[in-house]
């Protein structure tokens, strides 16, 4: 079946829901000079059999809040390919969550963690819960409640979470020990843990290092650092806390940061204390960003984003699709030459296209944000093997990921005769990859 009879099909079978079929679409319109060079994928509907999931779960979670009043939440894991490993990929919390959301995450997450070179497949699961406003007891009764049908799907050699956004370390503890408490068994079924119990160390930094390190690759090989670049960074979660302080680190001013409700300016940068403040308000009194611009005198543009300020580099690091093609131009206008996508799928095709005839040098969600789940990967791998490694020795091997990924790419879209497209580097790279693997393994 042609590329374009697979989309059509995809789109007919999964009504409704446009962030897959978008995942989707990118997907594909990249490998076309792939199917054109192995017609022995084409035989064997490697593709037909890509975009349908392995496994869909859909389950309801029951719980009751503080007021002894009961909610029904719907609970998802789509375990979408398996063809080089257990599948690997986090659980969100959002009220926005629905079907659609979870099949692109999943979708995209084979991808990534084939280009990782690590042996984990795609999955995602997650839940329409708002973890926001809710007490901590809330919580852990809806994580519990979450598990207590979850806890029948995963394991250790089949499917390990994580987490993403809504769910962190506080989330993945009350679901872990669920999961304990319910199977009687101590073993790395999660990743992202603490590293009291069984996580690694830099899991929670990975992804925001991992971004800024890919993006140092990018610019190195146009003989550019990050030294003295001004960056506007989006969201203010795990990701966009890790980029902020790696960019710090090395030499950058990070001038943004922003939440649902709104975003700041601070054109001094955002380092020494105001990084401290930055955590206690977001991971300990779970404020809104708007705090950070009354405690430091700086501007706030409520319902605002980064992209109409100026700046050097952009790390959107929030969500989906919040880079419109409007907000593409004004990041051209501004003086923007680097996007890093610290988030999935954070631009939409129409805003890639601007980059890409602009020249901006962009690095893709599957390559430039792999670093979390690569250390999710050496954390599986420490759980094996009952030992854990030093925060220097997992940095180390993080860093050394991210380069491979940064060449295996480049050298992939030269190869294919578009050098410097990323996203066709990274997708035809992570695609032939689990492509070999499904046609050595036969039509299952
Ligand atoms: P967090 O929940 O820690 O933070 C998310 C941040 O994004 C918050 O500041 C949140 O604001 C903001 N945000 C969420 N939804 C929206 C929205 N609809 N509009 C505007 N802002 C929004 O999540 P993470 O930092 O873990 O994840 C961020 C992105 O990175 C996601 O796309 C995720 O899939 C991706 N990612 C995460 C990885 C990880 O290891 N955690 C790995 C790879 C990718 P508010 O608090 O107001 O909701």
């Amino acid at each position: 079946m042609s590329l374009d009879k697979i989309y059509e099909k995809v789109v007919d079978r999964n009504p409704g829901e446009k962030e897959f079929h978008q995942a989707v679409e990118e997907v594909l319109d990249t490998i076309r000079p792939v199917m054109e060079k192995h017609p022995e994928f084409v035989e064997a509907g490697v593709v037909e059999r890509l975009v349908e999931p392995e496994r869909q779960i859909i389950f309801r979670v029951p719980w009751v809040d503080d007021q002894g009043v009961v909610h029904v939440n719907r609970g998802f894991r789509v375990q979408f390919n398996s063809a080089i490993g257990p599948y690997k990929g986090g659980i969100r919390f959002h009220p926005s969550v629905y079907i659609g959301i979870i099949k692109f995450l999943g979708f995209e997450q084979i991808f990534k963690n084939a280009l990782t070179g690590l042996a984990m497949g795609g999955g995602k699961g997650g839940s329409d819960f708002d973890p926001k406003g809710k007490s901590d007891d809330e919580v852990m009764r809806f994580c519990q409640s979450f598990m207590n049908e979850l806890f029948r799907h995963i394991h250790p050699d089949t499917d390990v979470p994580a987490g993403d956004i809504g769910v962190g370390g506080r989330e993945i503890g009350y679901m872990y020990g669920q999961y304990r408490k319910l199977k009687n068994r101590f073993e790395g079924v999660f990743t992202g843990k603490s590293p009291e119990w069984g996580g690694s160390l830099v899991r929670p930094e990975a992804t925001g290092f991992g971004l800024v390190y890919f993006t140092h690759e990018m610019l190195k090989k146009e003989n550019m650092d990050l030294n003295g670049k001004e960056v506007l960074v989006s969201g203010s979660g795990n990701v966009a806390q890790n980029a902020l302080k790696k960019c710090n680190e090395l030499g950058a001013k990070v001038v943004t940061l922003s939440d649902s409700t709104g975003v700041i300016y601070d054109p001094d940068g955002i380092s020494g204390n105001k990084v401290d403040y930055i955590e206690e308000l977001k991971n300990i009194r779970r404020g809104r960003i708007k705090e950070y611009a009354e405690e430091y005198d700086v501007e706030y543009v409520d319902g605002g984003n980064p992209w109409a300020f100026d700046g050097d580099i952009a790390l959107p690091s929030a969500t989906q699709n919040e880079i419109l093609e409007d907000d593409a131009h004004k990041l051209v206008d501004n003086g923007v030459f680097a996007v890093g996508e610290g988030a999935n799928m954070p631009s939409t095709p129409e805003a890639i296209k601007i980059f890409q005839q602009n020249d901006i040098l962009f690095a893709p969600a599957k390559a430039a944000n792999a670093g979390g789940v690569s250390v999710s990967g050496l954390e599986m791998a420490q759980n094996s093997q009952r030992m854990s490694w030093s925060f220097e020795e997992v940095d180390e091997k993080l860093k050394r990921i991210m380069k491979n990924i940064y060449r295996t790419s480049y050298e992939t879209s030269k190869k294919y005769g578009d050098e410097g497209n990323l996203v066709l580097g990274a997708n035809v790279a992570g695609f032939m990859k689990v492509a070999k693997a499904m046609l050595d393994q036969g039509v299952i």
